[in-house]
C-alpha cells in the first residue's frame, strides 16, 4: 500500500511549490514531487539567475558612465567566471530557501519523476530506480516548460545555446546571434551587449517584442540599435554551419533576400514547450488546447480531481501567473471562494536595458474595443530620472473615454519593472483616470511620470 495525501503537486516551480505551501496552510495533507531542483525554471534557470546576470551588466554599464557623475574608475575589467558564479550562487541560495519553506509548512518532498496512473493515483520513479505509488484526492500538474528547439538547425551544443547554456558559458563570446526577440531573447541580448559582445537579433515577426505595445517595442528597437545591436525583423535563420570554430549563419528576410553572418554562438529564444511527456495524461480525461493543458478558471482539467497550473497551461508563461493560479486552484480545492485570475491584470516585465513593463491592453487592442484616451510622459522631463542620468523612455497610459477606466499601461525606462505594480493595483481596484490623477506620488521619484502620464491623457500634465 503506497502513501496517501489530500493533495499531491507534480513539479516544484513557482506554481507547484506555492500550491503545496498554500495547501498546507489550509490544513491539507500535501506532498510535492520534483525530479530536479526545487524552485523550477524560475529560481534555477529563469527569472532569478538572469536577473543576477543583468545586475552584473548594470554595474558594468554604470561604471562605464561613472565619469559623468564625477567618479573616476580606471582599468575596469570583467571577470566573467565570477559573473556566472554570482548568478549560480543566488539561484542556489533561493532554491535552498524553498526547501526550508516546504519543511516549515510540513510539505513532504518526494524526489523523482511523477506520472499519473489515473484520476487519483500516481507513481514516482526516483534516481535509485525505485517506484513509489501514491494516492491523492487532488493532483495538481505543475510540470512547467522547457526551451523550444530551433527547427531545422543542427549544431553542437557548444555553439547553439538554449537559455540554460546561455547562463553558464566558460567565457564571453565575441559575437552572438539571438534568435527570437521575446523577453528571454532581449534580456540575454542586453546582458551580452552590455559586456561588450557584438549582438545580432533576428525576429520572424515584423517587430521585436511582439507581446508589447507597438510604440514601446519601437522605442526598445531604437534604443538597442543605439547601444550597438544589429536587429533584423521579418527574418529567419535559413542555415547555420560550424566553420573554423565559429558559426556561419545565413539569414533570410521575408522578401527572400539572404545575408551571411559569422558568429561565435547562437542563443535560441523562440519560445517554450510544455513538459507533458511521460506524465500519464493518456490514462485520464485531461484534454489539451493548442498543445497546453486545458483548464477552467479554477484550473480544473477535464478529469475530476486533476488540475493544472503554470507554464503547462495557457500563457502568459510567467512565474507570478503560475503562483497566482496555484493559490486560486488550491483555495478552490479547500472549499474557499477564490476569484479566478483576470488575465488583463497580469503585469509583464522585461529586464533589458532600458527596462520594459506593461499591464492590460495595448493601444491597438484598446482602440479596437472602443473610444480611448492616451496619455504619455517622457522620463527626460522627470527630475529623478535626470539626476540618475536615466532619461531614456516614457510612460504611456490608456483609458476608456466613457468610464475613465484604466485599460492599459506601458512603460520603458529605468525602474519601470518596479513601478508597474502601481498600475497593477490600480487595475485590480478598477481604478480610473481620476483615481490616478488624484493619487499623490512622492517626489522626486521616477513614478511621478505615471501620474503625469495620467494627467496628460486629459491635457493637464504639469511638467511638459
Ligand atoms: C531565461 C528565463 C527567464 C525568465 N524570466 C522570468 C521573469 O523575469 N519573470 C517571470 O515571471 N517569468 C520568467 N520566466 C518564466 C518563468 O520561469 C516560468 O513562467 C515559471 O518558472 C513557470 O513556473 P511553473 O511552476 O509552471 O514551472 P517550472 O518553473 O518550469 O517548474 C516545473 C518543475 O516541474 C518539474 N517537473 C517537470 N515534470 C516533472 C515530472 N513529471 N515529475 C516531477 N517533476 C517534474 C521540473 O523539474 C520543474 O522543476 C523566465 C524563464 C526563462 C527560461
Amino acid at each position: 500500500m503506497g502513501k496517501t495525501y489530500e493533495v499531491v503537486v507534480i513539479g516544484a516551480g513557482p506554481g507547484g511549490y506555492v500550491a503545496a505551501i498554500r495547501a498546507a496552510q489550509l490544513g491539507l495533507r500535501v506532498a510535492v514531487v520534483e525530479r530536479e531542483q526545487l524552485g523550477g525554471v524560475c529560481l534555477n534557470w529563469g527569472c532569478i539567475p538572469t536577473k543576477a546576470l543583468l545586475a552584473s551588466a548594470s554595474i558594468y554599464r554604470n561604471i562605464s558612465h561613472a565619469a559623468e557623475f564625477g567618479i573616476l574608475a580606471k582599468n575596469v575589467s570583467i571577470d566573467f567566471s565570477k559573473v556566472v558564479q554570482h548568478s549560480r550562487t543566488v539561484a542556489n541560495k533561493l532554491a535552498g530557501g524553498i526547501q526550508f519553506l516546504l519543511n516549515k509548512n510540513g510539505v513532504e518532498v518526494i524526489k523523482g519523476h511523477g506520472k499519473l496512473l489515473g484520476a487519483s493515483k500516481l507513481e514516482v520513479h526516483n534516481e535509485k530506480q525505485e517506484r513509489i505509488e501514491i494516492s491523492a484526492k487532488h493532483i495538481i500538474l505543475a510540470t512547467g516548460s522547457r526551451a523550444r528547439a530551433l527547427p531545422g538547425i543542427k549544431l553542437p551544443d557548444k555553439y547553439l545555446w538554449s537559455y540554460k547554456e546561455a547562463m553558464l558559458p566558460d567565457a564571453l563570446p565575441k559575437s552572438l546571434l539571438v534568435v527570437g526577440s521575446g523577453a528571454i531573447g532581449v534580456e540575454f541580448a542586453s546582458f551580452y551587449n552590455a559586456l561588450g559582445v557584438q549582438v545580432t537579433i533576428v525576429e520572424l515577426f515584423d517587430r521585436i517584442l511582439r507581446a508589447e505595445d507597438e510604440e514601446i517595442a519601437l522605442a526598445a528597437h531604437k534604443s538597442f540599435e543605439k547601444q550597438g545591436m544589429q536587429i533584423f525583423t521579418q527574418t529567419t535563420v535559413k542555415s547555420a554551419n560550424e566553420t573554423k570554430g565559429r558559426v556561419e549563419v545565413v539569414l533570410e528576410s521575408k522578401d527572400g533576400k539572404t545575408l551571411k553572418l559569422a558568429v561565435d554562438r547562437i542563443i535560441s529564444a523562440i519560445g517554450i514547450q510544455p513538459n507533458l511527456e511521460n506524465l500519464g495524461l493518456e490514462k485520464t480525461k485531461v484534454a489539451l488546447d493548442n498543445g497546453l493543458i486545458k483548464t477552467d478558471p479554477y484550473l480544473r482539467t477535464d478529469e475530476p480531481g486533476v488540475y493544472a497550473i503554470g507554464d503547462v497551461t495557457k500563457g502568459p508563461w510567467l512565474a507570478h501567473k503560475a503562483s497566482e493560479e496555484a493559490v486560486v486552484c488550491v483555495e478552490k480545492i479547500a472549499g474557499r471562494n477564490p476569484h479566478p485570475i483576470e488575465r488583463n491584470n497580469i503585469p509583464g516585465c522585461t529586464y533589458c536595458h532600458p527596462q520594459i513593463a506593461s499591464i492590460g491592453l495595448s493601444e491597438e487592442d484598446a482602440a479596437a474595443r472602443g473610444k480611448i484616451k492616451v496619455g504619455r510622459f517622457p522620463l527626460s522631463a522627470n527630475g529623478k530620472a535626470i539626476a540618475m542620468g536615466e532619461t531614456e523612455g516614457f510612460v504611456k497610459v490608456i483609458f476608456d473615454v466613457a468610464t475613465g477606466e484604466l485599460l492599459g499601461a506601458h512603460m520603458i525606462g529605468a525602474e519601470v519593472t518596479e513601478m508597474i505594480q502601481g498600475f497593477a493595483i490600480a487595475k485590480q481596484l478598477e481604478g480610473t483616470e481620476l483615481d490616478l490623477m488624484h493619487t499623490i506620488f512622492p517626489h522626486p521619484t521616477i513614478s511621478e511620470a505615471m501620474k503625469e502620464a495620467a494627467l496628460d491623457a486629459d491635457k493637464q500634465a504639469i511638467h511638459i
